[in-house]
């Protein structure tokens, strides 16, 4: 059972020197468990926090154990009634070949109805991530214009397509040339700029003619600054992510631009709300009968990223965390 074990916190970009391959023992389930072989492993950004012993709304993984993340897989042995040998299921199995899981923490998967893989992706966390942060928060209105930063990733895609359905202008923000077309062509984006361009900021500017009135922030950094002064009065801001501070080892340069922007909160009556998706656990029946139907009638569609190998898992976390993956990041870790 080959695991990835979080061997020592990382400073900064995390390596293979925190991140270390070893050979487990196969564990063997009790009375109410099961045992699952990992199929895919879904690599998130949230798991830099994990690595991390800063207090936050989870625990941290504890140093010495296997890196958490959620799975799909197959159950390989079943001491639980309603598991069989042979089942499809979405688990928290972490890093590694084979985990036991209590079977109440599974949710068998009929690769009939949807491939096993939106289950993390648009069907499971991270569509349901865009799903409740637009609806619940950021709640753009027809003809409306919603920014959305990270635009091409696992979240970013989906936030932008229900933007469409809701009948806002939807402008994307992402790190390459490519991923802006992407979402221009594939998903429908009335626009995107790519923040690492020089003009940047007057890009920006010309695809937001009206200014902002919600801006979905993934990332925080130089895409927040550009987007801030553009937010119109009553812009709602739901913040999901902060990916461009996750590696931050140390505070960012100054001034302190805090003040002003709170004036700009004030004065412009700005709602910024941040929110982790398992806290609407509540809207899932409502995420699951509207993006079943928006996935069956093509009006979200998705990309998956998909790397061979667990011994591959630390480069690619490597480049969810520098903008190398284009959609949502899955490790093959063993065949179907
Ligand atoms: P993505 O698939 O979007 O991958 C991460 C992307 O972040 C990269 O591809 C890269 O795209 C971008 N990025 C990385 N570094 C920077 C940087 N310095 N500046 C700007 N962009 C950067 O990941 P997810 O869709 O899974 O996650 C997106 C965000 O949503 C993350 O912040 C994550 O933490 C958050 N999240 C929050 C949840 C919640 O409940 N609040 C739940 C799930 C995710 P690019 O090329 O455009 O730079």
């Amino acid at each position: 059972n080959r695991q990835i074990i979080l061997a020592r916190r990382p400073t900064g970009m995390p390596d293979d020197s925190n991140l270390v391959m070893q050979e487990g023992a196969v564990p063997e389930p009790d009375e109410g468990e099961v045992r699952v072989r990992t199929i895919y492993l879904s690599l998130d950004p949230y798991m830099r926090g994990r690595m991390s012993a800063a207090k936050s709304y989870a625990a941290s993984v504890a140093e010495g154990a296997v890196m958490e993340g959620a799975t799909v897989g197959r159950v390989d042995v079943s001491r639980h009634p309603d598991f069989e040998a042979g089942d499809y299921v979405l688990a928290h199995g972490g890093w590694q070949d084979y985990s036991v899981q209590p079977g109440k923490a599974l949710r068998r998967l009929d690769p009939q109805v949807a491939p096993i893989t939106t289950a993390v992706h648009v069907l499971g966390m991270t569509g349901f991530t865009a799903y409740v942060g637009l609806d619940e928060i950021g709640r753009p209105e027809s003809g409306e214009t919603l920014v959305v930063s990270a635009a091409a990733g696992a979240v970013g895609q989906v936030v932008g397509q229900i933007g469409k359905i809701r009948g806002a202008r939807v402008v994307g923000v992402a790190g390459a040339d490519d991923k802006c077309r992407h979402v221009v062509e594939a998903y429908g984006f009335d626009a995107c700029v790519n923040y690492r361009d020089d003009d940047f900021e007057a890009q920006l500017a010309a695809a937001t003619p009206d200014g902002i009135d919600v801006y979905f922030e993934n990332v925080g950094g130089a895409v927040f600054d550009a987007v801030a002064p553009r937010l119109n009065d009553f812009a709602r801001m739901p913040v999901c992510g902060r990916i461009a501070h996750y590696n931050d080892t140390e505070a960012p340069p100054g001034p302190d631009r805090l003040p002003g922007f709170m004036g700009q909160v004030l004065v412009k009556r700005l709602l910024i709300k941040g929110f982790i998706q398992f806290d609407y656990r509540h809207r899932h029946r409502d995420f699951q009968r509207d993006m079943s139907a928006w996935v069956a009638e093509g009006r979200v569609t998705y990309q998956e990223d998909i790397v061979d190998g667990l011994d591959n898992a630390v480069d690619a976390f490597q480049g969810l965390l520098s903008g190398r993956n284009r959609g949502k990041m899955l490790i093959r870790v063993s065949d179907d």
